[in-house]
C-alpha cells in the first residue's frame, strides 16, 4: 500500500500529481530524501508517459473556458493564489528548506514573498498589457495577444517554487493552461502550489502537477502534439533533448539555462564591496545558476583581494539550513557532491591550489572552496560546477579582463566592481550576458527581461517579454470601408 500524504515539518503534502482538479496515484513510487540530514521525506508519485499525456489532456480540455475567461477575472484569482502563498508563507518555507536544503530564512524572507509577487506582478501587467493599434494608408493594424494554449513548464531543484512560479504565473495570467514538472530532487512544494491554486478559484485542469523522473516522462510532455509552449530551467544537456523532442511539432520553447558568469574586480573598486560581491557567489552552496564563479581581478589588487576574501570567506557559517546562523547548506544530492568533487580533483590534480576549501565535509556538506592557479581552457574555468566553487584569475587591462569574461560558451550574467562610470559603461557593452550587475548583485525588476545569450538560454521572461512567449500576438488589418452593415 503507498501511502500519498508526508508530513513535512508538521506540514501535509500529498504526493501524488494533479490531474484536471484531481489527486492522481502512480502504481510506482520514487523516494524523496533531505539534503539536510540524507533521511527520507517519503514516497512520490512516479509518473509515467500516459499520466503525463493525461496532464496535457486536461490542460487542454480546461484551455478555451480559461482562454476566455475576462482578464480582471484571471487577475482576480491570480492574486488570490498570492494571497494563499502569504497565508501558508511559513509552511512553503520550510518545506522548502526540507527539500532542497536552501537556507530557511532565506525562504521566509526573499523567497517565497517573491513566490507570491511573481503572481502579482503578471496579473496586474496582465491588466496593463495594452493592444496596440497602428494606421497605415487609413488601415487599421490592431495588435493582440492571444492565449496559446496547453503550456508545460518544467523546472529544476535549485529554487523550486520560485522559477516554478516566474514561469506558472504568465503563463496563466495570459489565459494559458498548465502542466508544471517539477525536478524529482525537489518535488514537494509544486504539489502544495496545487492545493493553494485549488483554494484560490483556478478551475480544474488549468493547473496540473505531474511528479516523476524527466527521463522517463519528459518526452511525452515535449513532444505532445497539442503543447503550445515549452518553458525549461535546467541544465544544457537537458535543454538538448528538450529541444530535439519539441522539434517533432516545432513547439515553440524558452529555456533558462546555466552558466559560468565573471566578477570583474577592477583596481578601482571599493575592495570590501568586491569582497562581500565574491562571498555572496556561496550563497545556495553555490547551486545557482548566475552565480559568478570566476572572479577576474586586477592583478595590482589581487594580494589584497584574496586576503580579504579568504577574512571574510572565514567567517561563513556552514550547517543546518534551518538554523538562523547558517550562510551556507548542504549540496541537493549525493551526485552532485560527486559531480563537484571531481571538479576540483581534477583542477587539483591539473596543478591548481585551494586557497580555502577543496575538501567535502561530513554528510552532503562541500567546504566553501576557492581556486587559483587555473588556465582559461581549463575544465574548471569552462564547465558550470554548481556547487561553492569559484576560481580565481587575474588580468591586466580591460581588453584583457573582457576577453577572458567572454570566453566560455554561456552569457547568462557578469558582475562588475569599479569606481570608474565612463569604464563600467565601456566594459558592459562588450560584455555577452543576460544581464550585467555593477557594484550589486541579484537585484533585478521582474519588469526588465531576463535570459542568457549564447549556451545560457533561448528567449527573455519578465514584463512584456513573458507575454510574448505565453501568447499568439496577432495582427489584425481592417479596410476603412467595406462595411455594409455597421452597429459599431
Ligand atoms: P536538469 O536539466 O537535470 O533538470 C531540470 C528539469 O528537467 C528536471 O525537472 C528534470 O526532471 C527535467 N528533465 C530531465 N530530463 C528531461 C527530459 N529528457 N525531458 C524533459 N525534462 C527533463 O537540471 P537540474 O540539475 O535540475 O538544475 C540545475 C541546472 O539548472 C544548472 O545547469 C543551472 O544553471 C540551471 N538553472 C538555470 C537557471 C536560469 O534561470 N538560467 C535557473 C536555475 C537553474
Amino acid at each position: 500500500m503507498i501511502e500519498h500524504t508526508l508530513t513535512v515539518a508538521g506540514v501535509t503534502v500529498d504526493a501524488r500529481h494533479w490531474i484536471g482538479g484531481e489527486r492522481v496515484a502512480s502504481a510506482e513510487t520514487f523516494t524523496d530524501v533531505s539534503p539536510i540530514d540524507g533521511r527520507a521525506i517519503g514516497e512520490i508519485a512516479r509518473g509515467t508517459p500516459a499520466q503525463a499525456a493525461a496532464a496535457v489532456a486536461a490542460a487542454k480540455a480546461a484551455f478555451p473556458a480559461w482562454a476566455a475567461t475576462p482578464r480582471a477575472e484571471r487577475a482576480r484569482i491570480l492574486h488570490a493564489v498570492a494571497d494563499g502563498v502569504e497565508k501558508r508563507l511559513e509552511e512553503l518555507a520550510v518545506v522548502e528548506t526540507t527539500d532542497n536544503g536552501a537556507l530557511l530564512r532565506s525562504h521566509r524572507r526573499g523567497v517565497m514573498p517573491r513566490v507570491a509577487h511573481n503572481f502579482r506582478f503578471f496579473a496586474d501587467w496582465l491588466l496593463k498589457l495594452d493592444h496596440e493599434d497602428f494606421e497605415t494608408r487609413g488601415h487599421t493594424n490592431h495588435v493582440s495577444w492571444d492565449p496559446a494554449g496547453p503550456s508545460v513548464l518544467i523546472t529544476p531543484w535549485n529554487a523550486p517554487l520560485m522559477l516554478a512560479t516566474w514561469k506558472v504565473a504568465p503563463a496563466l495570467a495570459a489565459g494559458n493552461t498548465v502542466v508544471l514538472k517539477p525536478a524529482e530532487w525537489s518535488p514537494l512544494t509544486a504539489s502544495l502550489l496545487a492545493d493553494i491554486a485549488a483554494e484560490a478559484g483556478l478551475p480544474a485542469g488549468v493547473l496540473n502537477v505531474v511528479q516523476g523522473y524527466g527521463s522517463e516522462i519528459g518526452d511525452a510532455l515535449t513532444s505532445h502534439p497539442d503543447v503550445r509552449r515549452i518553458s525549461f530551467t535546467g541544465s544544457v544537456p537537458t535543454a538538448r533533448r528538450i529541444a530535439a523532442s519539441a522539434a517533432a511539432h516545432l513547439t515553440p520553447l524558452s529555456l533558462e539555462l546555466g552558466g559560468k558568469s565573471p566578477l570583474l574586480v577592477f583596481a578601482d573598486a571599493d575592495l570590501d564591496l568586491a569582497v562581500d560581491l565574491a562571498v555572496e557567489q556561496y550563497d545556495n552552496a553555490g547551486q545557482v545558476c548566475l552565480a559568478a564563479t570566476r572572479i577576474l581581478v586586477e592583478d595590482s589588487v589581487a594580494e589584497e583581494f584574496t586576503r580579504r576574501f579568504v577574512e571574510k570567506a572565514g567567517q561563513l557559517t556552514q550547517g543546518d539550513p534551518r538554523e538562523e546562523a547558517a550562510d551556507i547548506g548542504p549540496t541537493i544530492h549525493p551526485r552532485q557532491l560527486e559531480k563537484i568533487d571531481g571538479f576540483v580533483r581534477r583542477a587539483l590534480d591539473a596543478g591548481a591550489r585551494a586557497v580555502i576549501g577543496g575538501h567535502r565535509k561530513d554528510g552532503r556538506y562541500y567546504a566553501p572552496t576557492l581556486l587559483t592557479g587555473v588556465t582559461q581552457d581549463s575544465e574548471i574555468v569552462q564547465e558550470e560546477v554548481f556547487g561553492p566553487v569559484l576560481t580565481l584569475q587575474t588580468f591586466t587591462t580591460e581588453d584583457e579582463a573582457v576577453r577572458l569574461a567572454n570566453d566560455t560558451r554561456f552569457g547568462l550574467a557578469a558582475t562588475l566592481a569599479t569606481g570608474d562610470r565612463a569604464r563600467a559603461e565601456r566594459v558592459t557593452a562588450r560584455l555577452v550576458a543576460g544581464t550585467v550587475w555593477v557594484n550589486c548583485f541579484f537585484v533585478r525588476d521582474l519588469r526588465a527581461p531576463f535570459g542568457g545569450s549564447r549556451q545560457s538560454g533561448v528567449g527573455r521572461e519578465g514584463g512584456s517579454w513573458s507575454f510574448d512567449f505565453y501568447c499568439d500576438l496577432k495582427n489584425t488589418v481592417t479596410a476603412p470601408n467595406g462595411w455594409s452593415q455597421d452597429h459599431g
